[in-house]
């Protein structure tokens, strides 16, 4: 592809406004939107308005002109992206936490079943979550195993397959119908982590008779560092499955100060403590920005966009590790390379920004929300030179930073 041939398709994008609705900051190349949304320009004046005005002026009042519902508001405008009802989905904590509550209470549903079904390497926090939440319950086991093995490890004893809908790592999709159906003919409900792929991936929770998820804010979502995450239990399960985390903002009557605990129905007894409004105004301002994209275009362009990176990488000889079939992977796409952390620090430092994954994945996250097909282009030029030139070679690259 050219820089003419990238422009013209840039032209001709039906998304092509969207860019101007993000802070894009001047001279970089934005590749790791899969790990931290840029900012949309949206967010700020929705901050404002929700320091200054609700918080400043109105103070305890705003609890009762719209914050006590933000949860479910902002749960429901994620459903229609994520192919819930929308009274499944709350906004509530992290995604780590909303792991924990969900495993636990799949872990209670049915005393004979015990054990959590999921993949090694996964990604991290659902293997540490699901170790902790066993933990948490008497005879309960994680069965971790590579993912070849992960039909055979169903059985009549698990209570819960626990997967990641596109890999964190190498963006491989698993098929959330086929492998809901299996985790059903053994019995078992499944939980899907949709951090990878909410806000660019095709998703039909329901269509796909999945029973539960969790997802982040702060990825495809772009609802800033640290947004709070969404959970999903599908309307069959909402009266039978109860949050381990029992607290008084998921409690029937929270103000009616009782000592006993009686989980409030629907999606409210996944809450536990008071809702973070300042984190709250960030992610509704973004995910009405991912409203207003038309889902089918999104996923399309992403496909493009992915060709389009694939075919870079193969002319310039990188080992490509995401499926080249678009219905097999997510929206980023990764390359492997013994120098994949210094090749990524070089790149930073002449404003392509990915990512690296240990130990030699070399990660670019092709949002399809504001990047351009010259983005790509631009990206490849630069991706060429640090590699002819030995660039990244250089001591400096190597020096490992606490966040990768
Ligand atoms: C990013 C990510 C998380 C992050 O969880 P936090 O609790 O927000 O830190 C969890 N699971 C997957 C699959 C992710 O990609």
């Amino acid at each position: 592809m050219t820089l003419d041939e990238a422009r013209a398709l840039d032209a001709a994008d039906p998304l092509r406004s969207f860019r101007d609705r993000f802070a894009l900051p001047e001279g970089v190349i934005y590749l790791d939107g899969n790990s931290l949304g840029p900012l949309p320009r949206a967010t700020a004046p929705a901050l404002g308005d929700m320091i200054e005005r609700q918080w400043g002026e109105r103070l305890i009042r705003s609890w009762n002109e719209g914050w006590i519902e933000a949860p479910r508001r902002i749960g429901g405008k994620i459903a229609t992206l994520i192919g819930a009802g929308a009274d499944e989905v709350i906004v509530a904590d992290s995604t780590s936490a909303n792991l924990f509550k969900l495993i636990v209470a799949a872990l209670r549903l049915d005393p004979k079943r015990k054990t959590v079904v999921s993949e090694l390497g996964n990604f991290p926090t659902d293997l540490h979550i699901a170790e902790g939440a066993v933990g948490c319950v008497p005879g309960a086991v994680l069965k971790a195993v590579p993912r070849a093995e992960i039909g055979a490890a169903l059985g009549d004893d698990t209570a819960l397959l626990l997967l990641t809908h596109v890999h964190y790592k190498t963006a491989e999709r698993f098929d959330m119908a086929a492998w809901s159906e299996k985790a059903h003919v053994a019995g078992a409900l499944v939980l899907w982590d949709l951090s990878h792929s909410a806000g660019a991936v095709p998703i039909d929770l329901n269509g796909s008779n999945a029973d539960l998820a969790v997802g982040c804010g702060y990825k495809y979502l772009n609802g800033g560092p640290g947004a709070p995450a969404f959970l999903h239990v599908h309307t069959k399960w909402q009266d039978r499955l109860a949050s381990p985390l029992s607290g008084w903002m998921g409690h029937a009557a929270p103000f009616a100060f009782e000592d006993g605990y009686r989980p409030a129905t629907g999606m409210t007894r996944w809450l536990a403590g008071t809702p973070p409004m300042l984190g709250l105004a960030g992610l509704e301002a973004s995910v009405d920005l991912s409203l207003e994209a038309d889902l089918g275009q999104l996923w399309a362009k992403s496909v493009r966009l992915f060709d389009a990176f694939a075919a870079i990488g193969k002319a310039i000889g990188l080992d490509c590790v995401s499926p080249a079939d678009p219905a097999r992977r997510g929206s980023h796409i990764s390359f492997r390379h013994p120098q994949a952390y210094a090749l990524c620090q070089a790149l930073i430092s002449r404003g392509v920004i990915g990512d690296f994954r240990d130990p030699d994945i070399l990660r670019f996250g092709l949002t399809p929300l504001y990047l351009g097909f010259e983005d790509v282009v631009r990206a490849r030029a630069i991706l060429r030179d640090v590699l002819a030139t030995g660039a990244y070679l250089d001591p400096e690259f190597s020096k490992r930073n606490a966040v990768t």
